[in-house]
């Protein structure tokens, strides 16, 4: 038995955002996965949105650390030190140790899942268990998963995109790339210095890829051009350009279409039942890469199965982690 005020919660451990899922109230917390601290004395400045404003801005004695990396731990310490300020934050001082469900992306080794598993503890888990990220997203989107029909989710975070197709109640194929969210950021952080001669930083670029990114070229010519700032390579100073909306979607191109590649050969490796289930009910994206415009008519043209978008897409993994604590009682007894 657990003692009064304890309760299970869920986390969504992402490369770009920790999403806490408390039993019976949903989700409490929402934040960017980082860490700022001090390089002297490894102490921590600061964690979450107050952390990650300092990217890219930190003096030479603060380091602002991104630790978990294409979806799996990079660093130990501070991703458990990262999971307990969270967990404090969400539960309160006095919440006592919750049993923690935590995800995972799909195909990591035992070594990653163990090594997450440790680090729940580490950050005051009674007991850690895992899912898979993927399937956890199928949960949270209301997709059948238990039913003897055949879901395809797609989840693009920030490290990894996932690709799985679901039934009855388990993972039937799977891949996960490192292409996603950064990867997208990346492109446009290297497009720009290429051909501007500007060097942006990383969170110029993602908020112009929200702003004005597009996975389809030719739509984008639609979209308003876009003004951003940065440092000229030439004269090492400060400048501002206008760039087209069409030369960002050339620019995230070849990683939209690696996703694509991977939709299609999970697709492939399908059974037939499995297939004709999903051409029946659509693929569905989840993650907030799901949030880039016209990436459901893009991927539907290429696929040719209809697309859709979860809704509240950022949201899916954590509830579905949440709603798979109820099984943690059943794991319990075993
Ligand atoms: P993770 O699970 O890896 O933490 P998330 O599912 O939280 O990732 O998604 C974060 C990624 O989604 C980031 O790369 C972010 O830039 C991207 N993202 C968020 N909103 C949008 C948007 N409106 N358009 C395109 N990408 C977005
Ligand atoms: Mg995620």
């Amino acid at each position: 038995m657990f003692g009064m005020g304890t309760k299970n919660i869920g986390i969504d451990l992402g490369t770009a955002n920790t999403i806490v899922y408390a039993e019976g109230k949903g989700i409490v917390l929402r934040e960017p996965s980082v860490v700022a601290k001090n390089t002297k004395s490894g102490e921590i400045v600061s964690v979450g949105s107050e952390a990650r404003d300092m990217i890219g801005r930190t003096p030479a004695s603060i380091v602002a650390i991104r630790p978990m990396k294409d979806g799996v731990i990079a660093d130990y310490d501070t991703t458990a030190s990262m999971m307990k300020y969270y967990i404090d934050k969400a539960l309160g001082k006095r919440g006592g140790k919750p049993y923690v469900m935590v995800c995972v992306p799909s195909g990591v080794t035992e070594v990653e899942k163990r090594a997450v598993v440790d680090a729940t503890r580490v950050a005051g888990a009674k007991d850690a268990y895992v899912i898979e990220e993927p399937f956890a997203a199928a949960i949270g989107a209301g997709l059948p998963v238990m039913d003897p029909t055949g879901s395809m989710v797609v989840d693009i975070g920030g490290g990894t995109t996932d690709v799985a197709t679901i039934s009855l109640g388990g993972i039937v194929s799977s891949r996960s790339i490192r292409m996603a969210g950064d990867r997208l950021d990346e492109a446009i952080i290297s497009f720009v210095r290429k051909n501007y001669n500007l060097l942006i930083g990383e969170r110029t670029a993602e908020q112009l890829k929200m702003d004005t990114a597009s996975a389809s070229v030719e739509a984008a010519k639609e979209l308003d051009k876009q003004s951003i700032r940065g440092r000229d390579l030439v004269t090492g100073l400060p400048k501002t350009i206008e760039i087209e909306a069409e030369s960002v979607a050339i620019a995230i191109q070849e990683v939209i279409q690696e996703i694509i590649t991977a939709i299609k050969e999970t697709l492939e490796e399908t059974s037939p039942e499995i297939a004709a289930d999903v051409i029946d009910h659509g693929i569905v994206l989840t993650g907030g890469g799901a949030l880039l415009r016209h990436l459901p008519e893009v991927i539907s043209d290429a696929t040719k199965v209809p697309v859709f978008v979860a809704s509240e897409p950022l949201d899916c993994v954590a509830i579905g982690t949440g709603e798979s604590l109820k099984s943690i009682d059943v794991m319990k007894k075993n």
